[in-house]
């Protein structure tokens, strides 16, 4: 998931601006999620599109995030084996992914994001480094419970990059799942947990990636018709590649 340029920002002023291709959002460090208004400058758009090209150029990874339409994103992911989490290579998988979380200002990545079709997630709800506390490592999670009353919000995804919408998701919901400790040396935990509001938002967006659906899927007709040109764009830098 995506939170833009709120990292940077956040951390020179205690109420700061997001900005996006469409839309302002009105931060608090705590928590970052209310919307304000939509805009359209021309101006602002340029200087987030030459920071997101910036940071493009990142010195490359091991891992890289793919971006839609890879089929990494529709594959069906398969579960992490006990194996996987007693040798460690999951959590080393696990680490590099909040990296590139981090480099990417994202708040949450999920596996098929890293072209690893594997049921593991992770998410830190303050996009912060330096909150480490927040890191939440998730593996072979299970919805236990979707809270009735729902609400709608903006969303962005680190692999569909400069787009946005209104997803509407319940606000709370109950997990399963193994739940890694940041450092090694800590037990895994397993287990169910009530999680709500930002945090369930992120766990359900990143949820989805694990059953191969991304938030476009999820759009109403106007939000998808906007941002087609940029899905078709997508595509065609896609194919290029491939
Ligand atoms: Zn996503």
């Amino acid at each position: 998931m995506n939170q833009g340029l709120l990292n940077r920002v956040a951390r020179l002023s205690p109420s700061f601006h997001r900005c996006n291709f469409a839309s302002v959002v009105v931060f608090s460090p705590n928590r970052p999620t209310t919307i304000v208004r939509k805009i359209s400058s021309s101006t602002f758009q340029r200087q987030c599109q030459q920071e997101e090209f910036e940071k493009s150029s990142l010195s490359p990874r091991k891992l890289k995030i793919v971006r839609y339409p890879h089929p990494s994103l529709r594959r069906i992911n398969s579960d992490v084996t006990l194996d996987e989490i007693k040798d460690g290579s999951i959590v080393d998988l696990a680490r590099e992914m909040l990296e590139m979380m981090y480099e990417s200002n994202g708040v949450g990545l999920a596996a098929p994001q890293v072209g690893i079709n594997k049921r593991l997630i992770v998410y830190n709800q303050t996009g912060l480094p330096e909150e480490a506390g927040e890191e939440v490592i998730l593996i072979n999670p299970k919805i236990v419970e979707f809270g009735r009353r729902t609400e709608i919000d903006t969303e962005g995804c680190l692999s569909i990059p400069g787009l946005e919408g209104d997803v509407q998701r319940s606000t709370w919901i109950k997990m399963e799942a193994t739940i890694l400790p940041r450092l090694t040396g800590g037990e895994e935990e397993n287990g169910i947990r009530k999680i709500t509001g930002w945090e369930a938002r992120i766990f359900q967006h990143e949820f989805d990636h694990l059953e191969g659906t991304l938030f476009i899927d999820k759009l109403d007709d106007i939000d998808l018709q906007e941002g087609k040109p940029i899905l078709d764009q997508l595509e065609k830098e896609f194919r290029k590649v491939e």
